[in-house]
């Protein structure tokens, strides 16, 4: 997948410049929330020090990690045709009516896969994805089915070290004022820079991370696992079930705490349905 991700940069400058930018403004935070916020005048001895220092590492760390695994993680890549099909007989027979509904499967004009209901072509991959999202330049990667879970995970995290970061800030400002003037000149500058990045990036992802779940739990075509356990359209569990069912599509079927962490335990392997319909070609 790296040299997936590398061949994506070349096609995406976007793709490169944005992950980079994401890596300086985290490590910027992490040097300015040790050096200058937790050792600055009004926090400097707290018994807190250590332990604002270790979450927001944690943090910091989970987001990493999330963030990671969105990039190199296959978003669910529809696998293109071994050798080139010709689908002039498929479209002339009639369609046959099975339980998977095939008739819903489409040739993609543009990479020739067979792809099943809900993918989409990606003009920066190149290639169809399934349930496919967007392509983010932020994980130079398509999201998709395989890879939304590490995507709004890196948003919950990233939404939260911002939010850590300016409720210190605040607790620096509002805590006594110690140190000489050109000290002081020089914490206050990095809590401002510090401050106004964490507002920027925390209002950015929460507003996307809202986004991505709103889109998950209103989704309307069932999911493709749910359709493969044979649950008719008729009998979808309606409210708070039904979104649940929906968020566990996605998150995985395992506890609810597994859902914070980047693991693919308890996740769905992969498609419920196979990766080519039965067709006789
Ligand atoms: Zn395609
Ligand atoms: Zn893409």
């Amino acid at each position: 997948m790296a040299a997936a991700a590398a061949a994506r940069c070349g096609r995406d400058p976007c793709g490169a410049l944005c992950p980079l930018l994401a890596y300086l403004s985290v490590g910027y935070a992490d040097y300015a929330v040790l050096a200058h916020v937790l050792h600055g005048p009004a926090l400097r001895g707290s018994p807190w020090c250590p332990f604002h220092a270790v979450t927001f590492n944690l943090i910091v760390l989970l987001l990493l990690a999330c963030h990671t695994r969105a990039v190199f993680a296959d978003p669910g890549t529809v696998p293109l045709p071994g050798t080139a099909i010709d689908f002039s007989d498929l479209r002339s027979a009639a369609p046959r009516k099975t339980e998977q509904s095939p008739e819903e499967w489409t040739v993609c004009s543009r990479c020739e896969a067979y792809r099943p209901p809900r993918a989409h072509h990606c003009r920066v991959c190149h290639r169809c994805v399934r349930r496919m999202d967007h392509h983010c330049p932020w994980i130079n990667n398509c999201v998709g089915e395989l890879n939304q879970k590490y995507f709004i995970q890196f948003l919950f995290y990233a939404g939260l070290a911002s939010a850590y970061a300016a409720g210190l800030v605040l607790v620096a400002w509002l805590g006594p004022a110690g140190g000489d003037g050109a000290e002081n000149r020089v914490q206050t500058a990095h809590c401002i820079v510090l401050l106004l990045e964490s507002l920027l990036f925390g209002a950015f992802v929460t507003v996307v991370f809202y986004d991505q779940v709103v889109s998950i739990i209103t989704d309307e075509p069932v999911p493709e696992q749910l359709r493969g356990r044979g649950l008719k359209e008729a009998k979808r569990p309606r409210g708070c079930r039904a979104k649940l069912a929906l968020l566990q599509g996605v998150f995985g079927n395992g506890c609810v705490l597994a859902w914070l962490f980047p693991c693919s335990c308890g996740t769905p392997a992969g498609p419920a349905y196979a990766p080519l319909p039965a067709c006789d070609v």
